[in-house]
C-alpha cells in the first residue's frame, strides 16, 4: 500500500490575520517572505498613522477565509496601486503594489502571532514624518494613569556660544 503525499503547501503551517470587527479573516503560509515599514503619503493616510507595517507574501500563498464580500477595494488611480479594507471597520485588510502584483502585502498588526519577519525595510523613507515616536524616554502624566508623557527639550539657559 502506498501513502500518498500532500503537496508541501497543503501541509505548511498557516497564520491568521483579522480585522477589528472579526468580520474579514485571512491567513498566509508561514513563514512571510518580508515584513517592511512604509513611510509613504499612501499608507499614512490609509492606516491614519505615522507610518504602516506590512507583512508581504506571495499571493498563491495566501487565502481569504472569511468576510470577502466585506471586503471593499479602492484602486489608486495616481499609483495604480489597490488597497482593500473591511466595509464594517474600516481596517485595511491587504494592499497590492501595481510593480509587484504577484505579492500581497497585510498590514501586521492584524496577526496575532508572529509571522516570521521581523520588519527591518523601510520603505518611502525620506518621507519619514518628525512626529513620529522614536523612543524617547516617557514619565507618567500626574492624574492621567497609564498616559505617559514625554517632556518637551528643554533649551539650555547661560550656555555660552559655539566656538567656531
Ligand atoms: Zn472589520
Amino acid at each position: 500500500m502506498t501513502t500518498r503525499r500532500q503537496p508541501a503547501d497543503e501541509q505548511a503551517e498557516r497564520i491568521a490575520a483579522a480585522c477589528l470587527c472579526g468580520a474579514v479573516k485571512v491567513d498566509i503560509q508561514y513563514p512571510a517572505f518580508w515584513a517592511w515599514h512604509d513611510h509613504g503619503r499612501p499608507s499614512r493616510l490609509a492606516h491614519g498613522a505615522v507610518y504602516a507595517t506590512y507583512v508581504g507574501t506571495w499571493r498563491k500563498r495566501f487565502r481569504i477565509l472569511k468576510g470577502k464580500r466585506t471586503v471593499r477595494e479602492y484602486l489608486d488611480k495616481e499609483t495604480g496601486n489597490t488597497r482593500a479594507f473591511c466595509s464594517k471597520c474600516g481596517t485595511p485588510v491587504w494592499y497590492v503594489r501595481k510593480s509587484a502584483p504577484k505579492w500581497i502585502n497585510i498590514p501586521r498588526a492584524l496577526f496575532t502571532a508572529r509571522t516570521g519577519r521581523e520588519p527591518r525595510y523601510h520603505l518611502n523613507y525620506s518621507e519619514l514624518q518628525d512626529w513620529i515616536f522614536t523612543g524617547a524616554a516617557l514619565g507618567p502624566l500626574k492624574n492621567y494613569p497609564g498616559v505617559m508623557y514625554e517632556r518637551p527639550k528643554r533649551k539650555k539657559r547661560n550656555e555660552p556660544p559655539p566656538m567656531f
